[in-house]
Order: structure tokens, then C-alpha cells, then sequence
């Protein structure tokens, strides 16, 4: 992979842009360039064939300094420790621009999901939570799901690790079922989350979005549900949609739940009649007035930048920006919502999750939607005077007020 790719390196540079602009104490800036530890494991898991099949794992916890780390598990051919460090680092980021009480952390498996089984996914689930046992819990380090990864994996994880305990814990893991401690909302959060700071960019740029056309990319739980939310909650016309096997356009909009019955019947959303098929970078440079990448890092670099079109970006994936990118986009006048922002949805309804599990009682879905959307606006709307005051974009701004809380809470504990 190329050094300009490298999703860490990336972080890192993120981090380095910010600090600068804030004039972060170097010593603050040190701790917060590295993860504070990293766990590698190997997994062994007897396959349906009989035979034993060795699996790599990694969990890093980045920052713990306002509260247990907390972040998703990938499970994903292409995982790699790189991925996950600056996965942790974003982690960070994003509790503390929301301001829940967690600091950041990530995990992750080396594998294929999709060329494995219901039961060696649980063995491989039950494996992983096993080998990082004592490295997790309710107060310690708190997982979630990730690209690839289930309600029914948090499940099992959390079954693993109660047992291992000898007690109920559904706090160690959040995004569980409801039938074993999930909360109301949080299947569709990351999606809901981003509709809720859309809404309120439309209002900061005078965009109606009634009128406007939409482009989403990748169609996992974030990408799938912003198709249905974007078009139930606003009228919106969603004219691309894409998954790993490519895209689709009709000028005419796509339907919500013809496309999704397309994509269970046939496995992708490609090939659905009356739609053109398109490729995944073709998607990215269509003339929408929203863009929304919900797919994976690395998708609008400083090849494909210029070729934008989109007013806003609306970023449901983790890292899709280069910061090469972020420049150009800036350049242009696009209004690219950054990741730690725009998805934050996912973990701030973990965190509801995890305060009903303490407190063992559970909220109806109307409370959930509340509190998220008043939680969500306020960053974006934290993030826009931030931008104004040090007249930054976007993805600076949120920096500079999350750098800032986790390096607060470093100082207040005596970390410099
Ligand atoms: N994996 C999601 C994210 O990247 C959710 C994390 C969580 O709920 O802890 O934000």
C-alpha cells in the first residue's frame, strides 16, 4: 500500500494538521500520536471440514484518558494492524466530540465472512473473545459491531465472555439483539445519526432537501439505512446506490425496498431492472447535491477529488477521505462532513446502550431518537463555530474540539 494510503499514517496526519492550528502542548500531541497498547492474538478455530484453521486478531485501545474505551470490531479479509490503530484513534475522536464518556479503541479479525459459516463465525466469535478476555469489559473496554460484523456476533461475544465471568455482563458489548440487552434504535443509529447532522447542514447551507438527489456508496447496515432514511424522513431522490460488486443509477430515483428485495434475491444491488449498472468510482463523481460514502477508507483521494461534484459529503464511512482530498474538496467549496461526525450516531446509541445495561432499565425508541438527535446537532453545530473561530474545514474543526476535551482529561489525571 502506498505510504499516502496508509490508514494510521493518515491519522496521524490528521492529528499533526490539528494540532497545529490549536497549538496542542507537545506533550499532549506525543501521547495522542500512538496508541496507548495494542493486542495481538491467534485464533484457532476447528472449520465445518475437520480441519484447524488459524486466524489473526488484534484490539487496540488508543486513549482511556475520559473514560473505558470503546469502539467496533471488522471482520474483513484485508484487516491489518494499520486499519485497526487508526480506527482507535478515530474512536477517540468521536466519543469525545460527542462527549460521551469513553476514550477509543477498535478490533478486528483477518478473515472472510463470507466464505464462512453461521457456526464457524460463532467459534471464530467465541475464539476472539476468549483470547482478549481480560483485555475487555463493562469498565475497562466496551466493543461493537463493525463492517461485516452482526447482532448476532455481539451475541455470541457477550454469552463468551459472561460465561468467562461466571455473570450476566450485556455492558462489555454494545449493538447486542434486544433479547439480550440491546437498546431500541441502535440497528438503524449510525444512518439516523448522519440524517440528523444532514438535516441541520441543508439548514446551515440553504439547501432544501426535498429538491435534492442523493449518491450512497456501499451498502452495509450505515449505507442501507440511509437509503431508507434519506428518503422517509426528508423525500429526498436517492439516484445511486453501490456494493463491492459496483453500482446503480436511475435518474429517476431508486426505491428503497424494491432495491433491498433486489440485493436479498440476488446478493448485490447491480443488475436491478431498469437501473444502469455503474462502477463504484463512477458513483462517486455523479452531479448529486449529496454524497454519502458508507463504505470503507480511501475512496475520495487526490485522484478522484476534483471530479466531486457533490455539495455536501456526508461521510457514514470511517476514513473515505484523504486528507490530499480533503484539500481539494475544501478547495472547491464541498462541504464534507467528516467521519467522527457524521457516523457518530452508531456509538453514541452504544453508549445509550450501555447506560441501560448499568442501570437495567430500558428506554421506547422515541426517548433514543431524542436524545441522539439533540446530542448529534450539537456537535455539528460545536463544529461549525469551531470552524468559524479558527477559520478551518470541517474535519480540522471536529479535531480541534476533540483533541482538545481528550487532552484536557490527560492534564486534569497528571498525564503531563
Ligand atoms: N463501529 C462503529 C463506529 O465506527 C460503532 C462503534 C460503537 O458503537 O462502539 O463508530
Amino acid at each position: 500500500m502506498p505510504e499516502e494510503l496508509d490508514p494510521f499514517k493518515i491519522a496521524q496526519k490528521q492529528l499533526d494538521e490539528a494540532a497545529k492550528i490549536m497549538n496542542l502542548d507537545p506533550q499532549a500531541h506525543a501521547i495522542l500520536r500512538e496508541p496507548l497498547s495494542i493486542l495481538q492474538v491467534q485464533i484457532p478455530v476447528k472449520m465445518d471440514d475437520g480441519t484447524t484453521k488459524v486466524f489473526t486478531g488484534f484490539r487496540v485501545h488508543y486513549n482511556d484518558a475520559r473514560g473505558p474505551t470503546k469502539g467496533g470490531i471488522r471482520f474483513h479479509p484485508e484487516e491489518s494492524l494499520s486499519t485497526v490503530k487508526a480506527l482507535a484513534a478515530w474512536m477517540t475522536w468521536k466519543t469525545a466530540l460527542a462527549d460521551i464518556p469513553y476514550g477509543g479503541a477498535k478490533g478486528g479479525i483477518i478473515c472472510d465472512p463470507k466464505k464462512m459459516s453461521q457456526g464457524e463465525l460463532e467459534r471464530l466469535s467465541r475464539g476472539y473473545v476468549r483470547a482478549i478476555g481480560d483485555y475487555i469489559g463493562p469498565e475497562v473496554d466496551i466493543p461493537a459491531p463493525d463492517v461485516y460484523t452482526t447482532p448476532q456476533i455481539m451475541a455470541w461475544m457477550m454469552d463468551e465472555y459472561s460465561k468467562m465471568k461466571g455473570k450476566n455482563q450485556p455492558g462489555v458489548i454494545t449493538g447486542k439483539p434486544l433479547e439480550v440487552g440491546g437498546s431500541l434504535g441502535r440497528g438503524d443509529a449510525t444512518a439516523r445519526g448522519g440524517m440528523f447532522v444532514l438535516r441541520e447542514a441543508a439548514k446551515k447551507l440553504g439547501i432544501d432537501l426535498k429538491k435534492a438527489t442523493v449518491a450512497i456508496q456501499g451498502y452495509g447496515n450505515a449505507g442501507e439505512f440511509a437509503h431508507k432514511l434519506v428518503t422517509e424522513m426528508f423525500g429526498s431522490k436517492v439516484v445511486a446506490v453501490s456494493d463491492s460488486k459496483g453500482g446503480i443509477y436511475s435518474e429517476n430515483g431508486l426505491d428503497f425496498s424494491k432495491v433491498k428485495e433486489h440485493k436479498e434475491k440476488t446478493g448485490s444491488v447491480i443488475n436491478f431492472p431498469g437501473a444502469k449498472n455503474i462502477t463504484n468510482q463512477e458513483l462517486l463523481e455523479l452531479k448529486v447535491d449529496v454524497l454519502i460514502p458508507a463504505a470503507l477508507e480511501n475512496q475520495i483521494t487526490e485522484k478522484n477529488a476534483k471530479n466531486v461534484k457533490a455539495k455536501i459529503v456526508l461521510e457514514l464511512a470511517n476514513g473515505p477521505t484523504t486528507p490530499e482530498a480533503d484539500e481539494i474538496l475544501a478547495k472547491n467549496g464541498v462541504f464534507d462532513i467528516p467521519d467522527f461526525l457524521a457516523n457518530s450516531g452508531g456509538v453514541i446509541v452504544s453508549y445509550f446502550e450501555w447506560v441501560q445495561n448499568i442501570g437495567g432499565y430500558y428506554w421506547d425508541e422515541k426517548e433514543v431518537y431524542e436524545k441522539l438527535d439533540k446530542k448529534i446537532s450539537k456537535s455539528f453545530w460545536d463544529t461549525v463555530s469551531t470552524m468559524e473561530k479558527y477559520k478551518c474545514n470541517p474535519r480540522q474543526a471536529a479535531y480541534i474540539l476533540a483533541v482538545e476535551r481528550v487532552a484536557k482529561a490527560m492534564k486534569i489525571r497528571g498525564w503531563y
